[in-house]
């Protein structure tokens, strides 16, 4: 039993339908990347088919009151944690490497067994927590709607973010209304709770009309979209990183990015923006983190890279726990599938990085002001707790001594 809760089974598909049926509530789906590369194979669809515009109809159906993308979320992500790549390197008090925190498992693991890489841990909130908060707040006051009415469900191929949406620190909502009852995000299902659902539901998943996420958080660029891969929050990272290093767009030779693409556990590459010259690694895997992290450790050499980032699961969300159950000899084939699907859907998308995005944008213009702006600090970035020794006193990395909070 993985002991961070990436492989847990817990089915809250009852706490949504109570919500869908109580007339007072608004229920708000976002679905994670890697879901609607997945989804199909629960309805007999060849692994990696896209089912983008099913997935949504289904949910309408379900009686979802809106439908949004996170990967509006992961566009929004990279924003700020490409900020904070850049000042990480510009600064001499911040550390590098800055590691990727969006994997609650990975957050979970370091905090247990490597809290001194606490400092380390980017502290922008990943996708699906930095885009409830966005919706109970800019969202709810744009469209005039109670926060309190709002029911944010997130369906993930993640049985983690279960625990990452109950972390006590997702409520920036409440911070923001005053409103201490408020949680960020209420409920998470996964994939395989979803197809479940559908099923008992009987809906005609297969035929069912295809239909567009919600605007307002509907539109994402490439970067966005492959953020269910191992290597894609990196690919991602370097597409925006590079424009805010050189005021230019990442050129071809980011996209696509090879060195970090493929399901090998660990992945190296180099990076050259202007006149920095920096060193990046994308792992999939604990075990294959535990390692890379110890021999960093062994051999001193942690300034050696500048950012890494970490996925729990081998070949990063695409293999998530709460993804269709496939059997042992078919996982790789499978997961090639689905990895090699993202990777169409950012082929065939003109916008490549997060910055370009305008929905992006409107949402810096009219409410976030900037990444790392006061109000970015405080709906977008989150700080992490030490774990190593449970019984003992807690250590902890709050908003007023992480580096990052500035
Ligand atoms: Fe969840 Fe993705 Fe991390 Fe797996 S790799 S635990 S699916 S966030």
């Amino acid at each position: 039993v993985c002991p961070f809760g990436a492989i847990t089974e817990i089915n809250d598909v009852a706490k949504v339908k109570a919500a869908i049926a109580d007339p007072d509530k608004i229920v708000i789906f976002q679905t994670a990347p890697a879901v609607r590369v997945g989804l199909g194979e629960a309805f007999g669809m060849d692994p990696g088919t896209l089912v983008e515009g099913k997935m949504v109809s289904a949910l309408r159906t379900l009686g979802g009151n809106y439908v949004f993308d996170t990967d509006f979320g992961a566009d929004l992500t990279i924003m700020e944690e490409a900020t904070e790549l850049l000042h990480r390197l510009q600064s001499e008090e911040i550390p590098i490497p800055q590691f990727t925190s969006c994997c609650p498992a990975w957050v979970e693991f370091a905090e247990t067994f490597y809290p001194e890489l606490i400092p380390h841990l980017s502290s922008t909130k990943s996708p699906i927590s930095i885009m409830s908060p966005v919706i109970k707040t800019w969202f709810a006051q744009k469209n005039n709607i109670d926060p309190k009415k709002i029911i944010n469900v997130c369906v993930t191929p993640c049985t983690a973010k279960k625990a990452e949406i109950r972390r006590p620190e997702m409520n920036a909502s409440s911070v923001f209304w005053d409103m201490p009852e408020l949680r960020d995000t209420d409920i998470c299902i996964t994939t395989r709770e979803l197809a479940e659902w559908i099923q008992e539901e009987e809906i005609d998943f297969t035929n069912l009309e295809e239909s567009p996420f919600n605007k307002a958080f509907g539109d994402s660029s490439g970067g966005g979209k492959i953020f269910g891969n191992s290597g894609g929050v990196m690919e991602a990272a370097i597409r925006t990183a590079y424009y805010f290093f050189t005021g230019r767009k990442a050129s071809k030779d980011f996209i696509p990015f090879e060195p970090v693409r493929g399901l090998q556990g660990v992945k190296k590459a180099t990076v050259v923006f202007g006149h920095f010259v920096i060193h990046v690694a994308a792992i999939s895997g604990l075990g294959n983190a535990r390692a890379f992290i110890d021999d960093l450790i062994k051999h001193d050499s942690f300034e050696e890279y500048s950012f890494i980032e970490v996925m729990a699961c081998p070949g990063g969300c695409i293999g998530g726990g709460g993804q269709p159950k496939v059997k042992l000899p078919q996982v790789k084939k499978v997961q090639e599938a689905r990895a090699s699907a993202l990777y169409k859907t950012d082929a065939e998308t003109d916008m490549k990085a997060s910055w370009e995005n305008p929905e992006i944008q409107e949402l810096y213009t009219r409410f976030l002001d900037e990444p790392l702006s006061e109000m970015a600090e405080m709906a977008l970035h989150t700080y992490f707790t030490d774990k190593s020794d449970q019984l003992g006193k807690m250590k902890k990395v709050t908003p007023e001594t992480n580096p990052m909070s500035t």
